[in-house]
């Protein structure tokens, strides 16, 4: 069975086709400029990279040339479409309704429309995606997966916000959780790499890349997580500013004259370790920044450190206790030197880096000391993988 996952943005739209048998990619690749002068594909097999440059006006057309480059004469990975058995979709936002993944009909199109403002960027740009594939493959099952399913097992105390009841219900404000699929691939690789049930485990999974969250896992369930109504709120983050005083918005607002949006776009884009650093939103930036005796750039790494040292030791108190802490995502499974920093302070956990193995990159592996009482894993993210092994058994179940 072949799956093709595909992740729309509002100009751009990822895909994979992956293989079931093996769980193997097939073919991957990105259409960038949609809708823009520009418009490119690259599609890419083997390590092979096809660019195709020609106008795109939407996404159907854009979906229509990766169709195309799947079933090409040349480089082609399938002989025809009808090899791809189902679609799954990436939906940034799903709301209170979806737990979980579901078969896509008129009614979960209905609510992913109703989620759009709760995520006005992301939820259209997956619609007209949904809709793009529906066109072109009327008979082929399709799936959305949303990055807010896996927290929806948080409890009320967790997720309400302490603002009058009425106005969060009115506006179903309350914290949603992303990267959803991301926490719940690792911490069910972690699961497998520790010969556990994950009913048996308290984890700790921290996405830590551009965009960043830790997820409180209990016995496979999200119980907490950092990110909120929007995936501007906890750690902090490449551009966003992550947990801040909320008084400090008027407090801006009223100083400068800035406009609401204007206040957005500093809190998400011109924030975090770029906003602090002055260097970049990049890691890798601040980290040679600060090497080379940067002050603002050590003070940024500084406070990423803290603040995701200070949500592990909240979420070991939330899950009284942790069997293991799981670190993915660009920085997580790339940067040694932030994994040592986070953990050096953990040590009346009893949390102990084993540095020779925390060097290794690439592979799921335990980087902690065989005495460590709390178990340290970096597990690389696969949410497209994720996305397709949840299509395959809901179409498999149908
Ligand atoms: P992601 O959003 O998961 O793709 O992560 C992207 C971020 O990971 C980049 O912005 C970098 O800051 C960070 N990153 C990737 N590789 C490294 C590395 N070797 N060292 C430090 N940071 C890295």
């Amino acid at each position: 069975m072949k799956i093709l996952v595909v992740n729309c943005g509002s100009s751009s739209l990822k895909y994979q086709l992956i293989d079931m048998k093996d769980e193997s990619v097939v073919a991957k690749g990105l259409v960038e400029r949609i809708g823009a002068e520009g418009s490119v594909l690259t599609h890419k097999v083997n390590g092979e990279k096809f660019v195709t440059e020609q106008p795109m006006e939407d996404h159907k057309v854009a979906i229509q040339l990766v169709l195309n480059a799947l079933v090409d004469k040349k480089h082609g990975v399938i002989k025809d479409m009808s090899e791809i058995s189902a679609v799954g979709h990436r939906v940034l936002h799903g709301g209170k309704k979806y737990a979980a993944s579901i078969l896509i009909d008129d009614n979960v199109m209905k609510a992913i429309e109703e989620c759009i403002p709760l995520g006005p960027l992301h939820n259209p740009a997956n619609i007209m995606g949904i809709d793009a594939c529906k066109k072109l493959m009327p008979n082929t099952p399709m799936v959305a997966v949303f990055d807010t399913a896996f927290h929806q097992t948080m409890p009320d105390y967790a997720y309400t916000y302490a603002i009058p009841y009425d106005i969060s219900e009115k506006y179903d404000i309350r914290k949603y959780g992303f990267h959803g699929t991301s926490h719940r691939f690792v911490s069910i690789e972690a699961a497998k790499l520790l010969k556990k049930d994950p009913k048996d485990l308290k984890l700790i999974t921290c996405h830590l890349g551009n965009g960043a969250s830790i997820c409180a896992v209990n016995q496979g369930k999200a119980v907490d997580t950092t990110m909120g109504l929007t995936p501007l709120a906890g750690l902090v983050m490449g551009t966003r500013c992550g947990d801040i005083d909320p008084a400090i918005i008027p407090f801006v607002m009223k100083r400068t004259g800035m406009s609401v949006d204007e206040m957005d776009t500093l809190m998400n884009k011109k924030s975090g370790i770029l906003g602090v650093s002055g260097v970049s939103s990049d890691f890798r930036d601040v980290e040679e920044a600060a090497n080379s005796g940067n002050d603002r750039a050590k003070l940024a790494l500084n406070m990423y450190y803290h603040k995701v040292k200070s949500f592990i030791g909240a979420y070991v108190a939330v899950l009284n206790g942790a069997d293991a802490i799981i670190f993915t995502a660009g920085l997580g499974e790339n940067s040694a030197t932030s994994r040592s920093a986070i953990c050096k302070g953990l040590s009346y956990f009893g949390i102990k880096i084993d540095e020779e193995k925390n060097k290794k990159r690439g592979e799921a592996l335990e980087i902690s000391t065989p005495d460590s009482k709390i178990k340290v894993l970096v597990i690389p993210t696969n949410e497209e993988l994720m996305i397709a092994r949840d299509t395959k058994e809901i179409v498999e179940n149908k």
